[in-house]
């Protein structure tokens, strides 16, 4: 469905000094149709920047990413309007994206207003459908977002989302400002729409148990690169890059399966704006050698389907 062919994400620092911030730095990779590809990685490594640049809320510095085929890295006008309608995100903070003087069914509006589509009965039918999808009914279309709970306006959120029927959804830390169990209705909610509308998710969490429980396959970043491409199972079994077996390590099941410790990793994350030269990891690296405080590992596939971004392989 999309493929991102060394994606290049870079921001000008606010001041002279504090230079260039590669947050995505020469990113390739797939998603499937109809697969939840699951990104992980610590705060600031370049997760969100991807996922928003992926959708083009954000303009790629360099590099092309193609959605059904055609290279969107670029667009602009109304091209990338019309492209909008197959890409569409959700955001952590249900109710910072919710204008709070709109109704549910003003906000619900919104898509096809700013689309000019359908007539006013098609868009009233579509917008009882849209509530009904996320498990909410009328009552709620008169109500103001602080009238809902957490929960609810993330299924608002979510219904804003499906209006347009798009193919993929950038879920970016959705449910994370959410109490754990109703966490666990709304990753419910997404399995099920995910099935029924034949969705595609780029899922982004800092949570790996989340990244865990709803990917088909997971990608794992460290500043700005992605180290580990792998499908669920296959990364349940083995894991080759140090970032992830450290990462993987926190998780308690996970961890326990192999037999093995919690690995702390020493260190702070470097700056992006400042990366270590090599390996970005290697300065918190257990296994680091000198090659990698010189050489960039590539990404390459080692097994099929599982790609590795280390000297070790
Ligand atoms: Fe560690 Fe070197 Fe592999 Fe980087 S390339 S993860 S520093 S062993
Ligand atoms: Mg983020």
């Amino acid at each position: 469905l999309m493929k991102a062919d060394h994606v290049k994400v870079y921001f000008k620092g606010k001041n002279k000094r504090s230079g260039t911030v590669k947050a995505v730095d020469d990113i390739s990779f797939e998603i499937m149709r109809g697969e939840t590809f699951g990104v992980v990685g610590e705060s600031g490594c370049g997760k969100s920047t991807l996922g928003r640049t992926l959708i083009r809320l954000l303009k790629p510095t360099d590099g092309h990413i193609y959605l059904e085929g055609q290279d969107i890295a670029t667009l602009k006008g109304a091209e990338l309007k019309q492209m909008r309608k197959k890409a569409q995100i959700i955001f952590q903070d249900p109710s910072a994206c919710l204008n709070p003087r709109r109704t549910v069914k003003q906000i619900l509006m919104e898509p096809f207003e700013i689309h000019q589509m359908g007539g006013q009965m098609d868009v009233d039918a579509r917008i009882m459908e849209l509530l009904q999808l996320v498990g909410l009914d009328s009552y709620h279309l008169s109500r103001y977002p602080h009238e809902l709970s957490g929960g609810q306006k993330q299924r608002i959120g979510i219904a804003r989302a499906l209006a347009l029927e798009p193919d993929i959804i950038i879920c970016d830390e959705a449910v994370s400002a959410l109490d754990v169990s109703v966490q666990a209705q709304v990753l419910n909610l997404l399995q099920e729409l995910k099935e029924k509308l034949g969705l595609t998710y780029f899922f982004i969490s800092h949570n790996l148990n989340v990244v865990y429980q709803v990917s088909d396959r997971v990608g794992v970043m460290y500043l700005g690169k992605m180290v580990e491409i792998a499908a669920y199972d296959q990364l349940y079994e083995k894991r080759y890059h140090p970032y992830t077996e450290a990462l993987l390590s926190a998780i308690p099941q996970v961890g326990q399966e192999t037999g093995k410790k919690r690995i702390h990793l020493e260190g702070e994350v470097p700056s992006p704006s400042n990366p270590p030269s090599g390996c970005r990891f290697h300065t918190r690296c257990p296994k680091a050698c000198d090659k990698c405080r010189e050489e960039v590992p590539e990404l390459k596939e080692i097994e099929t389907g599982h790609f590795v971004a280390c000297h070790l392989y």
